[in-house]
């Protein structure tokens, strides 16, 4: 498959004439339907993606101003509210959904000229970390097909590693953007939370959920997080950004202060991703970089806050999905009790009814204080702990996940699937930005180094991250 340029070098060659819109619209679509194997895309937006690039090539004919991401394609996650085709988040409940708006973010990015293509699968509801939990089908790792592409994000990190599209977009609730751009080998990147609208997004846990792109370089992520950043009157919790780029280079990789986190590189971390992470630590202080061991005392407890906090918050978002207002209706019941009964039954997949199962118990009366409570101590905790490491380093960083990519049917006890998550989960409990590199293959799988910055951090965080690109 032909590989895709810079975003910024495909959007100019789309202003000045060079490849048409249609044409590059043509591309991503011949790509998707090649790889189909794969099972990276749930649907293809195919008739309104070729009406929106003909009406910016002929804008483009007029000499009118068609935006910084002038016919550029992207694949959307599927819980991304868009038009022109379905929106599922891989659920059954919503396996007919047609979305009356879209979201912001896609609001944004068409705005600037691009075009979303297709929808990504993703674990149903963005719950899990293989993309195996989807209810339709599980995406294969573009490295090694026997392999899960991570998750939940899964679809849209191997549809930009197979080069279907130049970027796609997915959501990071506890790593899901980070964790499968590192089994896939491409640039994850997962913003301050608050600094990319919501609206339009199929909620998660609503005090983590964040947006960001997947894509094949730093830069290139850089300037999509451009167009997407900044405050939305849909959405309360978004922050205002300032009116500097993110493409912007700010501070230098030598001199620069880097704690490593050494609770990340315990007991259970995979020798040869230690090994590559190490290397790459040692190509840093050949650069120059100032880089010390850390240690976070209560990061050992963030997989178990997330995962009473992150339930909890589900068990609430998906009430909504009552089987009256939208989505799957069982249309033989009885009754509205009955009727709500059997919608969420069928429904709903095994891991959305274990996370509002667990999420009611953790809220309810008798147990609130003993976990949900403790669990909302512990982020504090967290929060004061990552507050007082950014008052000593600019950066922290680790591996983004203890393994490479595991094998398909391997993590089907659910708590082997969280604890994939250990390493990413402490940045979207404190709100704090944080990116996953590939910096390396272990036995011919990519290998990712999660770079954080603090809150708001995002251009510093993004700059550093360009530099330590080019020395790898
Ligand atoms: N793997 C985590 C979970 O299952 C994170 C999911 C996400 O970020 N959407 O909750």
């Amino acid at each position: 498959m032909a590989k895709w340029k810079l975003i910024s070098t495909i959007a100019e060659e789309v202003r000045t004439g060079k490849v048409t819109a249609s044409d590059l619209v043509e591309q991503s679509l011949r790509s998707i339907k090649a790889q189909s194997e794969y099972q990276a895309i749930i649907s293809t937006m195919e008739s309104r993606a070729h009406k929106r690039a003909k009406e910016i090539d002929e804008k483009i004919a007029r000499g009118e101003d068609v935006g910084r991401l002038a016919g550029v394609p992207f694949i959307a996650k599927d819980n991304f509210l868009t038009y022109g085709g379905k929106t599922t988040a891989a659920s059954n409940i919503l396996g007919n959904f047609e979305a009356p708006y879209q979201a912001t973010a896609i609001e944004k990015l068409e705005a600037q000229g691009a075009i979303c293509v297709a929808k990504a699968n993703l674990d149903a509801f963005a719950h899990g970390s293989g993309t195996e939990n989807s209810d339709f089908m599980v995406t294969k790792n573009p490295h090694d097909t026997s392999r899960v592409p991570g998750g939940s994000s899964g679809g849209s990190a191997a549809a930009v590693a197979l080069e279907m599209a130049p970027f796609a977009l997915g959501t990071d609730t506890g790593g899901s953007i980070r964790l499968p751009a590192s089994f896939s080998g491409v640039v994850g990147y997962k913003p301050t939370y608050g600094l990319v609208s919501r609206s339009g997004v199929v909620a998660m846990a609503s005090s983590t959920d964040v947006i960001g792109p997947l894509a094949r370089s730093t830069e290139d992520a850089a300037l999509v997080l451009d167009v997407l950043a900044g405050k939305d009157p849909l959405d309360s919790t978004t922050i205002d950004r300032d009116s500097v780029p993110y493409t912007e280079q700010t501070g230098l990789l030598k001199g620069a202060k880097i704690g490593v986190i050494k609770e990340y590189f315990d007991d259970g971390l995979d020798p040869g991703v230690k090994k590559t992470v190490q290397n790459t630590i040692d190509t840093l202080k050949k650069a120059g970089t100032d880089v010390h061991e850390i240690s976070l005392p209560s990061l050992p407890l963030a997989l178990a806050c997330y995962y009473v906090l992150c339930p909890a918050e589900v068990s609430s978002n998906l009430s909504r999905y009552d089987g009256q207002r939208y989505g799957y209706t069982d249309k033989k019941a009885k009754n509205l009790h009955e009727s709500y009964e059997s919608s969420r039954s069928t429904g709903f997949g095994t891991e959305a009814k274990r996370r509002i199962m667990i999420g009611t118990y953790v809220l309810s009366s008798g147990y609130y204080d003993a976990y949900y409570k403790k669990a909302q101590i512990v982020r504090t905790k967290l929060i004061n702990e990552f507050a007082e490491a950014f008052s000593k380093y600019d950066f922290l960083i680790g591996p983004t996940a203890p393994t490479t990519a595991y094998k398909i049917g391997s993590h089907s006890n659910p708590l082997d699937q969280y604890l994939t998550d250990i390493m990413t989960v402490g940045a979207n409990l404190t709100g704090i930005p944080a990116i996953s590199l590939p910096v390396g293959k272990v036995d011919n799988l990519p290998v990712g180094m999660q770079i954080m910055a603090d809150q708001k951090q995002d251009r510093a965080l993004l700059s550093i991250a360009k530099q330590i690109e080019r020395i790898l």
